[in-house]
């Protein structure tokens, strides 16, 4: 006959093996459970589909066998005018190099819409520097046709931070001002991620921007806030899908060329 003090010590030593342990309880900072088989490195390698074979330009900077040629400095075939999209882009072609902002005929547009992309676009400054601050070299690329990417003459001109060349126009400024000349051409290689909207219209995630300028990265996956406003706060008032990239005319004879996208 056992007492009952040895009855109790069986039922404590009863409940701890049938317990699981700490780690099999999945219980953080503990070790980790052994794998039913040992790996292999085949076990998580993914073949299939093949990734798909671009060529990449021979010139950095250049478009890639699936880009999409929006400018190649000879027409503006590609572009509509903004003020009456049934009419031809309004701003002229210099030298079949690159093209020039005619001020006060308006911005342009592309017959094509995008949503997520990389886009690739080259500025200049006009030749002559004229008036200061947003007055001077003034432009954008408009995403979707709302969200602006400014383009400035930047080069020893204070203006705000947030409406400088490579910001976000009065959302964000860039990392660094990283301008050339009014004589010299700028890059900028963007990749762009549309907002998502859900079923009933709101948001579901913002747009965000990684623009690097002249090989430099002044925007790093920035958020963007909404539609670009000149007066007042940046939200999105309502949902859309893919839409036209759109470049402003803000009165300065700002040059651009080699422009192509890929869509992603
Ligand atoms: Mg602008």
């Amino acid at each position: 006959m056992k007492s009952n003090k040895t009855w109790l010590f069986l039922i404590v030593i009863a409940v701890f093996a049938v317990t699981p342990s700490l780690a099999q309880q999945g219980y953080p900072n503990s070790p980790p459970a052994v794998s039913p088989m040992p790996m292999k490195p085949e076990m998580t390698e993914i073949w299939e589909p093949e990734v798909k074979v671009i060529t990449p330009a021979k010139k950095l900077g250049d478009a890639p066998s699936d880009a999409i040629i929006l400018f190649d400095g000879k027409n503006l075939d590609q572009w509509v005018s903004q003020k009456d999209v049934t009419k031809p882009a309004p701003w002229k072609i210099v030298d079949n190099d690159h093209m020039e902002v005619v001020p006060g005929s308006g911005g342009i547009q592309t017959k094509m819409s995008f949503g997520d992309c990389q886009l690739h676009i080259e500025f200049s400054a006009p030749d002559i520097v004229e008036s200061v601050g947003q007055g001077r070299g003034n432009s954008g690329v408009f995403f979707q046709n709302r969200y602006e990417l400014q383009i400035l003459d930047s080069y020893n001109n204070r203006t705000y931070r947030n409406g400088q060349a490579g910001s976000i126009y009065k959302d964000h400024a860039p990392l660094v001002n990283a301008m050339r000349t009014p004589l010299e051409w700028n890059t900028y290689d963007i990749v762009y991620t549309a907002p998502r909207f859900k079923a009933d219209g709101r948001l579901d995630s913002p747009a965000r921007i990684t623009v690097l300028h002249n090989g430099v990265v002044v925007q790093n996956n920035t958020t963007i806030n909404g539609l670009t406003q000149y007066i007042g706060l940046h939200d999105y008032p309502s949902s859309h899908g893919d839409d036209v990239i759109s470049l402003q005319d803000h009165g300065n004879k700002t040059q651009f060329r080699n422009i192509w996208l890929r869509k992603l």
